[in-house]
């Protein structure tokens, strides 16, 4: 197998969540080219704020062959890809358009909220032009300033959007539950669930999901998956990046939760793997597979490969080209040697 890179950075608009700051992301493309001469291509962009390897570190585990999780799904991935692209085909034309629904991503705070929106647009307004467009969900990324993101969810709960909120786990036990109980009145029929509330604690999250409820996403590895016979949460997050889907698709059967499938907020190329997973497995599993978070990109300045994702409101459609696209940017792309 040979391997080859090329470094992107992406540009977040606004701060992203409540761990990482507005500094540009660094990721890198995969080109893999296998013995049997298909070549396919995959994103690697790690969280390093998250626990990951940065990416030099698994530059090098793929190199000496000892990659991550997350080198070893870049891998599938780009085997994937190299098989589409071998029989001329594009990964999306198997599916019906409009297989699933993705939320839409709120990730910048109110101080933030007019100038990225416009000055002169509302809250109210641009929650309204959300649903006019076909959203049904909001996901807000929550735990940074938590009066104004009361004010935020109320406005969302006014437009009668869902609501999804993640902390990734910045708070403790007692402020949320405070934070929880001091929501308008309004809010709380409008939550779907609370995506990593406060670090996992079997017992903790036991009390929490008596008033809502819960999504287990970056908390994934803390979960003693093999001691428990129950799970104090309803919702598994697959992130395709990151996770062995099929294993994660066993826990939700397991343990009888729903799944949610989202990009790793990474490059356009990721987020087209991930929306070809939650495509692929929604029209799999059916109910059992929620509204995705594929949508990412608009958390990004726009750059060329974002601007071939095809999307109206909510859905996600292909991406020109063979395989999961961008044939000519990943051609004209600088590719260095593994
Ligand atoms: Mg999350």
């Amino acid at each position: 197998m040979k391997i080859s890179f090329s470094t992107y950075f992406l540009t977040p608009k606004k701060r992203l969540n409540a761990i990482s700051y507005g500094a540009k992301r660094e990721g890198v493309l995969l080109k893999v080219e296998w013995e049997d001469g298909l070549i396919g291509f995959a994103d690697l962009h790690p969280w390093t704020e998250l626990g990951d390897l940065s990416v030099a570190d698994q530059l090098k585990g793929l190199r000496q062959g000892h990659s991550t999780i997350q080198g070893q799904q870049s891998l599938k991935f780009a085997r994937r890809d190299a098989e589409f692209r071998q029989k001329n085909l594009n990964a999306f034309d198997q599916f019906e358009t409009k297989v699933v629904k993705n939320n839409f991503l709120f990730s910048n705070n109110i101080d933030s909220a007019n100038s990225n929106l416009g000055s002169e647009i509302s809250l109210d307004v641009f929650f309204e032009n959300l649903k006019r467009v076909g959203f049904s969900t909001v996901k807000i990324k929550t735990g940074i300033n938590l009066e104004n993101e009361k004010y935020i969810l109320e406005k969302a709960a006014h437009a009668g959007l869902r609501i999804r909120l993640d902390f990734n786990a910045v708070l403790n036990f007692p402020d949320f539950m405070n934070f929880m109980s001091e929501l308008p009145e309004s809010v709380m029929p409008q939550i779907e669930y609370v995506e990593d509330p406060f670090p996992f604690n079997a017992k903790t999250w036991a009390e929490a999901k008596k008033i809502v409820k819960l999504a287990v996403d970056n908390q994934f590895d803390k979960v003693h998956w093999d001691a428990l016979a129950t799970v104090p949460f309803d919702v598994l997050v697959i992130k395709p990046a990151k996770v062995d889907v099929e294993n994660a698709m066993a826990l939700c059967h397991k343990f009888n939760l729903k799944a949610t499938v989202t990009s790793y907020m990474d490059h356009a190329l990721g987020i087209s793997h991930s929306a070809y997973e939650a495509m692929r497995l929604k029209e799999k599993y059916g109910e059992l597979i929620l509204e995705s978070g594929c949508l990412t990109h608009h958390a990004y300045d726009p750059d060329s490969f974002s601007a071939e994702l095809h999307t109206d409101g909510p859905y996600f459609y292909k991406v020109n080209g063979t395989g999961f696209g961008f044939d000519a940017l990943l051609e004209e792309a600088s590719w260095t040697p593994l």
